[in-house]
């Protein structure tokens, strides 16, 4: 049997990045992934400001912005009227080191990570691929763990580890959430978010928008985020329409060119290569975050919308806590008391700030709602955008840099 003081399921960035930051604060751990470390799928796009701002005292932050695109306004486009708002990072600009989002899929920092944690020097790091966490037993006392593994590959073995903590962040569909008997309440929502990724759009069009622009029209809104590769529209088909905007690319062809065309002829989007997948949103979270010596982090215990880029961000920076609190504490009594805190703090916030904001977005808001065009530069309406933009920003779940 293997023991570390540390276990974490899930070779995600939440258990990637908590690995991390354990070994730069001195603790051993094992990390445990079912799949390949190369199985990377395009999920998340956005690094907010206060992520980067962490990541920066880590030393991350700098290869990933080297990789990706800086958003440095985020605008409103009405095709409606063709009336334009937009907000400028630099309101925020006092309060981070990072003013602006980065847009980059999140692979970029698994890959990054997994590099550094090969990287000799520190504690040292077991890294598993290709073993399943499938049973769980907690001590009694709470003061210990061990886990059954299953290997897929050289035959289909078992594996036992023991730990004297558990990280949970196996994902959103995490089955030891479910030994740990937490619910997962919450809704999920029946239309699915389709992704479009374009190479290129006419400049008619581009030159219209910001690093990522939200447009709205009667009937719908669309996302156009930049990205490094091209760029990224994000579309959400009404109830009625799912069957067809799943059938095949002809219905997202067709509303593209009906959303343009006072801009672009009808032809060019029937031409133009376009890649398109879906997924599906739910808002759901745990009720509790610590089950004796078990943690429950990032999509384990909590899913939102993707509309304002929060949820992989927010776990980020839970994770950081996280390592931090297990990694305080020169007795076995204060690290619980520094782990009893930062349960109730994150949940605090996952259902005080994390949950509303992007439920907030689920209705089609933006962080530029409420402000008026007319008041555009003037005190009052810095202030409001100022405060909206943190918070999208996530700065107000960090101390100031
Ligand atoms: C299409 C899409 C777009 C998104 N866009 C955004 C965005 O723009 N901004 C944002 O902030 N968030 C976004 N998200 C959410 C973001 O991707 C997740 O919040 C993030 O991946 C959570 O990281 P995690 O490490 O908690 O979980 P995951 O990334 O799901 O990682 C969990 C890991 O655990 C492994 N695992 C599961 N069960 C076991 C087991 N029993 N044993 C061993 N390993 C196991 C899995 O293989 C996986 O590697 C998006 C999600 C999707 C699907």
């Amino acid at each position: 049997m293997l023991n570390s003081s540390v276990l974490v399921v899930g070779g995600g960035p939440v258990g990637l990045l908590t690995a991390f930051r354990l070994r730069q604060c001195g603790l051993a751990c094992t990390v445990v992934e079912q799949h390949s470390w190369a199985r990377n799928r395009s999920r998340a796009s956005t690094f907010q400001p206060a992520v980067l701002d962490r990541l920066a005292g880590l030393g991350l932050t700098a290869p990933l912005v080297a990789a990706g695109v800086r958003v440095d306004r985020i605008r409103s486009w009405d095709l409606r009227t063709g009336i334009h708002q937009e907000l400028d990072y630099a309101v925020i600009a006092a309060q981070t080191l990072h003013p602006f989002r980065l847009h980059l899929e999140q692979a970029a920092l698994r890959r990054l990570l997994l590099q550094r944690l090969a990287a000799p020097g520190g504690p040292p790091v077991a890294l598993l691929e290709h073993h399943r966490a499938e049973v769980l037993e907690l001590n009694e006392a709470g003061e210990g763990v061990r886990l059954r593994l299953r290997t897929a590959t050289g035959g289909d073995r078992r594996v036992q580890l023991a730990g004297r903590w558990l990280v949970v962040a196996d994902g959103a569909r995490s089955s030891l959430r479910q030994q740990l008997g937490l619910d997962f309440a919450g809704v999920d929502l029946p239309e699915p978010v389709l992704r479009l990724t374009l190479p290129a759009l006419p400049e008619a069009i581009t030159q219209r928008l910001a690093g990522v622009t939200y447009l709205q029209t009667v009937a719908r809104s669309l996302s156009v985020l930049r990205m490094p590769e091209g760029w990224r529209l994000i579309l959400r088909p009404l109830v009625h329409e799912c069957q067809r905007a799943l059938a095949d690319d002809s219905w997202a062809r067709a509303v593209l060119s009906e959303l343009f065309a006072s801009l672009v002829e009808p032809a060019w989007w029937q031409a133009t290569p376009l890649h398109i997948d879906h997924y599906y949103v739910a808002q759901r979270c745990v009720p509790e975050r610590q089950v004796g010596a078990a943690l429950v982090v990032g999509d384990a215990a909590h899913v939102t919308n993707t509309r304002g880029g929060l949820n992989m961000n927010f776990g980020l920076l839970e994770a950081l806590a996280l390592a931090e609190a297990l990694a305080s504490g020169s007795s076995a009594g204060s690290t619980n008391q520094a782990l009893a805190r930062w349960a109730l703090q994150w949940q605090g916030h996952t259902l005080d700030a994390l949950l509303p904001r992007t439920s907030r977005l689920l209705a089609g808001g933006t962080p530029l709602d409420g402000r008026s065009p007319q008041l555009a530069g003037e005190g009052s309406d810095q202030l409001e955008s100022g405060l909206r933009l943190r918070q999208a920003s996530l700065l107000d779940l960090i101390a100031p840099p």
